[in-house]
Order: structure tokens, then sequence, then C-alpha cells
């Protein structure tokens, strides 16, 4: 997958909710367990790097932590950094 495919994917998972528009306050690296990415869908294998991200509570905004791979993570704050210039 190329990157600006990945960044349509997060693009995509922002606008439908799956991931918040915000930057996570923390990350956890390991490694996948088959559990699906939250931007791009596909399990994540071991092979692959898992980021366990938390995004903390902004006002109404709840808290979220979810899983995605290395580098759709990398594309999702490429994403949300260009939302927030874009505002
Ligand atoms: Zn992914």
């Amino acid at each position: 997958m190329s990157d600006s495919q990945r960044r349509d994917l997060a693009k995509c998972a922002i606008d439908e909710g799956r991931v918040p528009a915000r930057l996570p306050d923390d990350t956890f690296g390991g490694r996948g367990t088959g559990r699906p990415c939250a931007v791009c869908r596909l399990p994540i294998s071991p092979e692959e790097a898992d980021l366990l991200v938390h995004v903390p509570r902004v006002g109404r905004a709840k808290a979220v932590v979810f899983h995605v791979h290395g580098s759709c993570a990398a594309a999702w704050r490429i994403e949300v950094a260009a939302l927030a210039q874009a505002s």
C-alpha cells in the first residue's frame, strides 16, 4: 500500500469516527496479535508493529483507545495535522 493510499484510509477513518481528529497523549508499541487496525481495518499480524494509541478526553469528546499499524498511525498523524491547519 502506498503512503497516499494509507493517508486516504486515515482520512476516511477520521470522517467515519473510527479514530479521532486529535493527537494521542500516549502510544505503546508492540507486536501485532491479529486484531484489526482502526485505520485500514486489516488484521495486524505478529510480523508488524502494533501501536496501542491513547487519545485523552477533551471537553465532550471521550477518551479513546485503539490499535493501529505503525505505518497507519503515521498516516493518521499526518491527516490530523492537515485538518488542524485547514481549520
Ligand atoms: Zn492499518
